[in-house]
């Protein structure tokens, strides 16, 4: 099979084997994949990571248990031991020898096929079309936040960040009826969002100590200081930036304005497949798709800055 493979200086499409089917798992044939800014980060070294690349996909079983075959699904992407003792806690997104897909000790999805174990995967409802299914894994992460932060109608909320991040968040709270000003450094790109905020803002200067709840999705590591810029004393700051680079920030405000900072990774399949089925619109945030063999293009355009890129595998 084909597959995208990081040997920790360069991408190479390799043609290798496909993965050997065991025991509780599935054999997926991949038919789209996302590319994340986690992608682009492990490209500068974030988690060290060598194997194939892609966390986000839809795909079809092609060799496992009877009742999954030519069904389509989705996968979570953390594959944890369940024997140490986070994973005996309950914390099994958490464990302590986790491997993730395509991210830490584990083959990814920008290949023809990828094995999963079985608890992974999630059947995609026949609404939700393979360009809108692409985006569970991220729109999940998005939907997190709200699992974390009880937000009531009288909260100020903003949302920092108009890359495919934070317009992903910015869907997932509107699609929850939470109000809230999004970020962004490009007019142009803001306008394009002008369907999933309340309100847009390029200029984050007037909304010192402002909102209740900032949620950073800048990928930047400028965003946490702007984030708490923005936030109230004694608001809470949600982290949702994945970045390699080490940073470093001075503390103090967050103990004189009492602030809490919340960090925020994975979350619900089943509620972004439950929106999604709902009719929540995500193909407004795609930017282009590529042939698997177009690797190059495809990340020189997503690290631009820009919307979605995504994978069609044949
Ligand atoms: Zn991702
Ligand atoms: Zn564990």
């Amino acid at each position: 099979m084909k597959a995208l493979f990081y040997d920790g200086e360069k991408l190479k499409l390799l043609d290798i084997e496909r993965p050997q089917i065991k025991a509780d798992h599935a054999l997926i044939k991949v038919t789209m994949a996302g590319i994340c800014n986690t992608d682009l980060e492990i490209l500068k070294g974030y988690m060290n990571f060598r194997g194939i690349l892609g966390h986000e996909f839809v795909g079809v079983v092609e060799e496992g248990p009877e009742q999954l075959i030519g069904k389509r699904v989705v996968g979570e992407i953390n594959i944890p031991c369940e024997k140490c003792d986070l994973c005996l806690q309950g914390l099994h997104r958490h464990c302590r020898s986790i491997k993730v897909v395509g991210i830490r000790d584990y083959d990814g999805v920008f290949a023809e096929y990828v094995l999963l174990p079985l608890k992974n995967l999630h059947a995609v409802p026949d609404e939700v079309e393979d360009e809108r299914a692409v985006f569970i894994e991220p729109l999940a992460a998005a939907f997190r936040i709200l699992e974390q932060v009880q937000i009531t109608n009288s909260q100020s909320v903003a949302v920092l960040g108009d890359g495919k991040l934070g317009l992903i968040i910015s869907k997932a709270l509107s699609f929850s009826k939470v109000n809230h000003l999004l970020f962004g450094r490009h007019t142009e790109k803001l306008l394009r969002a002008r369907w999933t905020a309340t309100e847009l803002s390029e200029n984050f200067k007037r909304y010192d100590r402002y909102f209740d709840i900032v949620i950073d999705a800048t990928g930047r590591k400028s965003g946490i200081e702007q984030a708490l810029f923005l936030v109230k004393p004694e608001g809470t700051v949600v982290l949702k930036s994945t970045i390699a680079d080490e940073m470093t920030i001075n503390l103090s405000k967050v103990a004189v304005n009492e602030i809490k900072i919340i960090g925020s990774r994975c979350g619900p399949f089943t509620k972004a497949i439950w929106a999604l089925k709902e009719g929540l619109e995500v193909r407004d945030l795609i930017e282009a798709i590529y042939d698997l063999s177009e690797y190059d293009k495809a990340f020189e355009r997503a690290g631009k800055g820009s919307l979605k890129v995504i994978f069609k595998m044949d």
